[in-house]
């Protein structure tokens, strides 16, 4: 814990919300002042554009964010050997004369990747990923302005809520000490309006807290991850407790199963609006109207590539390789996020937009498990359909034949649900799998809060 993190928990209620106003005036101003609005006005301009002006856009967003990226060390020895040319490029895919920009190289090169001296202005974020090693992103305060014009014009402004909405987020932050047991469990931001609440004690004895301080403060806009508002909303169906409706839940990080789905937009009474990112901000996505969740074209160029490095047909799973448009300081070119993901089939949406749809997110590369016959596994929603009296379910390779199914059961779970969890375990892999299942009272998240569905220990073990 940091001095200032002892001086918060330290001190009393009223001034820990001066404090959290305070780090919310101070968000407010980085992200929504300068260039935000004139940003958002073109942002929402462009939205109307055909495919032709969206590749002709790319192309010349490419070739300058090329002939920035010349004035890096990196970028220049890698043109030299590629025989790249950012000044000829005539179609985004001639792009792939580039090799992949890995994160872990990111980590190792990430000063070298820099093409002016960072300014005062610059912040570091940190991109731990799951695999927790950290990569130092460094963002201008114009580039924060130019995501948040995103944020606002392609997500919120969707569903009708804006930056100036009064917000619930259910994030990382501590702002309630972790080992304090009694409410309450949230902290407020008077001046712009926004209730930051704890995912850290989010307990079945303290829920009845949550939804009453949830109903009071009456939330336009929520902001959380899935597996933080999930128990809440289960509690508040079950316990017939009122909350309130927002105009729109924006979740993002983890992927949502059709369960919490269905639970959470019906206890809020709105809908679930997916957001797709990264603090790389190379890609952006979020849901529209008609439920698709589309990738901005003019935000970063995006390719999804097979383990050949071939790119994914629509309906087939790839690998999100982009390149974003907006960090001139730092560009990412030909960047692997890590996120294996589907597009889909459809080449238009009803909403009016052209802009390619994500089918699904299906996970991390990292998470991608594979059956002793070496088919690749991503998801394990089908396991867990018919079984009824589990919390949480996490699915666990620990080698190549041994598969372990980590559930928090509810007190309706019993053997007979146990056998049909082996047997849809078994359907799902195919034959020549051990499968156990491992009964505990929590899934442990990962060092920055998230829940992940699916784990490889044998990754982590090599
Ligand atoms: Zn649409």
């Amino acid at each position: 814990m940091s001095a200032l993190d002892q001086l918060y928990s330290a001190a009393p209620l009223l001034l820990q919300e001066v404090a959290t106003t305070w780090y919310g005036w101070r968000v407010y101003r980085r992200r929504y002042k300068g260039i935000f609005a004139e940003e958002a006005r073109r942002v929402r301009e462009r939205e109307s554009w055909s495919t032709e002006q969206f590749i002709a856009y790319q192309i010349q967003q490419l070739r300058q964010i090329g002939e920035v990226a010349r004035h890096s060390p990196f970028y220049r020895e890698r043109f030299q050997l590629a025989g790249f040319d950012p000044a000829a490029l005539e179609k985004p895919a001639d792009l792939s004369v580039l090799p992949l920009l890995s994160r872990d190289q990111l980590r190792l090169h990430g000063q070298d990747m820099l093409t002016a001296r960072p300014e005062h202005d610059v912040t570091t974020y940190k991109s731990s990923g799951t695999s927790g090693t950290p990569r130092n992103i460094y963002r201008s305060r114009r580039m924060d302005q130019m995501i948040w014009a995103y944020w606002d014009a392609r997500c919120w402004n969707w569903f009708g809520a804006s930056h100036r909405s009064r917000k619930a987020v259910f994030g990382v932050r501590k702002v309630h000490p972790v080992r304090r047991m009694d409410p309450p469990f949230w902290r407020h931001d008077w001046l712009t309006g926004i209730c930051y609440f704890s995912i850290y004690h989010l307990r079945r004895e303290n829920l009845a807290h949550y939804c009453r301080e949830l109903q009071r403060f009456a939330p336009e806009l929520m902001l959380a991850y899935p597996s933080a508002i999930y128990p809440v909303a289960r509690f508040a169906l079950d316990e017939g407790v009122s909350l309130p409706r927002p105009r729109g839940i924006v979740t993002t990080s983890e992927t949502l199963s059709a369960e919490q789905r269905r639970t959470i937009e019906q206890a809020f009474g709105c809908r679930i609006y997916d957001q797709y990112g990264a603090a790389e901000a190379c890609v952006f996505g979020a849901t529209c109207e008609q439920g698709h969740l589309h990738v901005s074209p003019d935000f970063g160029y995006l390719e999804v590539l097979k383990a050949d490095g071939k790119p994914a047909e629509p309906g087939e799973m790839g690998e999100v390789v982009c390149t974003g448009f907006l960090n001139e300081l730092q560009p990412l070119i030909r960047y692997q996020l890590g996120d294996v993901v589907r597009l889909s089939r459809l080449s238009h949406c009803a909403c009016g937009r052209n802009m390619p749809i994500i089918e699904e997110i299906c996970g991390r590369v990292e998470d991608m498990l594979h059956t002793v016959r070496g088919d690749p596994v991503i998801r394990f929603d089908p396991a867990f359909k018919g079984v009824h009296g589990i919390r949480e379910g996490q699915v666990v390779q620990r080698a190549k034949d041994l598969f372990i199914v980590r559930i928090v059961p509810d007190p309706g779970f019993s053997a007979d649900e146990e056998a049909t969890l082996i047997r849809n375990m078994e359907l799902h892999l195919g034959p020549g799998h051990v499968i156990r299942v491992e009964k505990v009272a929590q899934i442990p998240r990962t060092a920055s809060g998230k829940f992940r569905a699916v784990v490889n220990e044998m990754a982590s073990s090599a």
